[in-house]
């Protein structure tokens, strides 16, 4: 495992992550270049390698401002057009990040080549789990997604799950919508809103606590099913239900 593990702000609700082992740094998804150049700076650290997810410009956008300063080997999806990445994936592989072995995992859906980094105690997923909701499907269909949570979800419980964004407070006004009587949903309502309420990042989350509140990692609950249900899922089936409750947050 990584020494220590950041949280860098940008935007309005990225999180940018930065790995640290021996004075040496990772960074997954740096969107902007400016806050991670910064915190390089003021903690000394050299940067060593870039983790990209996927395309999109507020995970990728600071490679090349980061590449005049490092020589960093850039990992991402050699299926996505990423400026700057020397070192397309496909997922399946084990790349070595600060010395440490990291499994990349294909899990399409937010768009085609998405991948998320992980290493026993901690996943990067950029878009596609996040804090009790998944990304929108861009590119992918439900039952790519629906499948590439499935991947996630069979990782062990006590899984940090650091995402891309601060979306937890919205997705949990969504998910309680669809599972009112579910304790441990009412419950992680209330913790959140306390952390949001002074500013503190409701991210990383465990993996059992996704699928104890997650209701897209929820698809075979029978309150999650009997919400579908009303909302045209065409049958009880994982990725029909997945379907129905992906299409009802859309709208939501
Ligand atoms: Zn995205
Ligand atoms: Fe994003």
């Amino acid at each position: 495992m990584f020494e220590k593990i950041l949280l860098i702000p940008a935007f309005k609700d990225n999180y940018i992550w930065l790995l640290v082992r021996d004075g040496r740094a990772a960074v997954v998804d740096p969107g902007d270049p400016l806050p991670v150049m910064e915190r390089l700076e003021a903690l000394g650290l050299q940067l060593e390698t870039i983790l990209i997810t996927h395309h999109h410009a507020d995970h990728q956008g600071g490679i090349a401002a980061l590449l005049e300063h490092w020589q960093a080997d850039v990992f991402g999806p050699g299926i996505e057009s990423i400026t700057g990445c020397n070192r397309p994936l496909c997922g399946g592989e084990t790349i070595t990040v600060l010395g440490q072995p990291v499994s990349v995992m294909a899990v399409p859906g937010h768009t085609l080549g998405h991948l998320a980094f992980y290493v026993p105690g901690a996943l990067f997923c950029g878009d596609t789990l996040f804090g009790a909701g998944c990304g929108r499907l861009f590119e992918g269909t439900p039952a790519q997604m629906s499948h590439s949570l499935a991947q996630i979800a069979a990782l062990p419980d006590d899984t940090l799950v650091y995402c891309a964004h601060e979306y937890t407070e919205a997705n949990l006004r969504f998910a309680i919508a669809v599972e009112p009587l579910n304790a441990a949903l009412q419950d992680r309502v209330k913790r959140v809103a306390e952390l949001r309420a002074t500013g503190t990042s409701s991210v990383p989350s465990t993996l059992s606590e996704e699928k104890a509140t997650n209701p897209f990692l929820r698809s075979g609950e029978p309150a999650v099913i009997a919400a579908a249900l009303e909302h045209a899922a065409v049958d009880r089936s994982k990725v029909a239900v997945f379907t129905a409750i992906r299409q009802w947050r859309n709208s939501f």
